[in-house]
């Protein structure tokens, strides 16, 4: 990497960074993409066996991609999932240097940015970071006075039930991994305990379609995070939990109790071998299935209001209720040997030496474009619509992204701007400043 200058240097060499990488190269911009391990490590690397999509095939739509696979309404498993990255890469031609980390971001006197890595330095008169949303494992705390008998991992190193020693499981946390794992080890004849947060669900299907096709039709999927009041709280929240599994079907935890689960309020306390529940799993169960019936309101309203013809259904009738809230459950009498904490990821952005980031460490921008000129995010959760940090919403994203950069030109003096060989497909606003001194790379 040393001494190289690009006009654009993007980090990450996920779907989010591969999607830029593929409207840079259309619009004609030379630019490298530094990724630490392969394209598609995240997934490969750190989901489970029985891993599918959430969301349905058809919504994976990477820019000029979109799946072509036989199942459209399918959910592809892990190793499909890092297939079509891979095919990606390959599709977009993909200017990729791999096994190259970046371990230092700072901006240049003379404008633009210099990179450190761990192959050398280089630098760029964009850098568009693409590091993911979901970085680094978060645990509580508490974890730390769990008895070292008992073995504890996180979601991101859980693999199978065959990982995880004889006797009951604890699973801490109910977002889609949580839940997910929890159904993993209790199809596998694993007694588990379950303790749940306030996420909330939504029905796989409702009234003859799949939710996410009726809410895809409803525009849901493209309302900016600008259309709400609470866009600072719509960020932070928990996603929804179903599966994709097995074809796709509801997850229904009161099911799982009735079926032998032991289902607890938020863990919010280890002491002396025991864990401490908060009172909370009526309210928590309650919460996830509202919000379920809520949004099937507004897919009844929708069908109502625009005249559609579809099968009516049933609604939900809970299958469970807790009759107590459990409080405290010791650790040894209960069989417990091993702890899943499926409590999420944080991001990790010290690396980044440059001033763009709010109290909390969370990256100031408005879609994307930050208040730095030439530093931008992607594929962070909500960064414009509920797609971003998603497969179906990146590519729009990325376009977005990439006509700014061309409308930006070049911030401060330095460097030539060099091109790819050949013509650009497509012309963006800027065109003067991408036309200047043309070198090939
Ligand atoms: C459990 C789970 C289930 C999900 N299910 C779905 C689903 O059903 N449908 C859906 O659309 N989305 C789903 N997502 C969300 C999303 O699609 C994934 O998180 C996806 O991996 C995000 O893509 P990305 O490119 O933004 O980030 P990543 O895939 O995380 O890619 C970031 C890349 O940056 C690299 N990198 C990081 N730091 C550096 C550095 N300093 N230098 C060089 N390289 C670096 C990493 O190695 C990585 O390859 C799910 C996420 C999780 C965690």
């Amino acid at each position: 990497m040393d001494g190289l200058h690009r006009a654009v240097v993007v980090v990450g060499g996920g779907q989010a960074g591969l999607s830029v990488s593929y409207r840079l190269s259309q619009a004609g911009i030379d630019h490298v993409v530094l990724e630490r391990d392969r394209p598609g490590g995240e997934w490969r690397n750190r989901r489970w066996d029985t891993f599918c999509l959430v969301t349905p095939n058809w919504q994976c739509r990477l820019p000029g991609f979109p799946y072509q696979g036989g199942d459209p309404d399918g959910f592809m498993v892990r190793d499909e999932i890092v297939r079509y990255i891979e095919d990606y890469v390959k599709f977009a031609d993909v200017p990729l240097a791999e096994g190259v980390t970046a371990t230092r971001l700072r901006q240049e006197e003379a404008g633009g940015f210099r990179i450190s890595t761990t192959h050398g330095e280089l630098t760029a008169d964009h850098v568009v970071l693409a590091t993911g949303p979901y970085q680094v494992p978060l645990t509580p705390r508490y974890a730390e006075r769990l008895p070292a008998s008992v073995t504890q991992i996180h979601s991101a190193d859980y693999r199978n039930p065959g990982q995880l020693p004889e006797g009951e499981v604890l699973v801490v946390g109910t977002g889609q991994s949580g839940c997910q794992i929890a159904e993993d080890l209790h199809l596998a004849g694993r007694r588990v305990h379950l303790a749940v947060g306030s996420a909330p669900r939504v029905a796989r299907c409702y009234r003859g379609r799949d939710v996410v096709a009726w809410l895809d039709d409803m525009g849901y999927y493209r309302r900016g995070i600008d259309q709400f009041a609470d866009a600072d709280a719509v960020r932070f929240r928990a996603n929804h939990y179903v599966t994709g599994r097995d074809g796709g079907r509801d997850i229904d935890l009161r099911a799982f109790a009735r079926d032998g689960m032991r289902l607890y309020g938020r863990l919010s306390d280890i002491r002396d071998g025991a864990l401490t529940f908060a009172p909370d799993l009526r309210k928590n169960l309650d919460g996830a299935d509202a919000v379920s019936e809520g949004i099937k309101d507004s897919i009844d309203a929708y069908i109502t209001a625009n005249g559609l013809d579809a099968p009516t259904e049933k609604r939900y009738v809970p299958v469970w209720e807790p009759d107590t809230e459990p409080s405290e459950v010791d650790l040894l009498a209960a069989g417990i040997t091993s702890v899943v904490w499926c409590t999420g990821f944080g991001r990790d952005h010290r690396w980044i030496d440059v001033p763009v980031f709010d109290g909390r460490g969370y990256p100031t921008h408005t879609r994307g474009v930050t208040s730095c000129p030439g530093l931008y995010f992607i594929g962070l959760p909500w960064q414009y619509t509920w797609g971003s940090g998603r497969f179906c919403g990146v590519a729009d994203d990325a376009a977005y992204l990439v006509s700014h950069i061309a409308a930006a030109g070049r911030p401060g003096a330095g460097s030539e701007v060099h091109w790819i060989a050949g013509t650009p497909e497509s012309t963006y606003p800027g065109d003067e400043y991408w036309t200047a001194p043309r070198t090939v790379a």
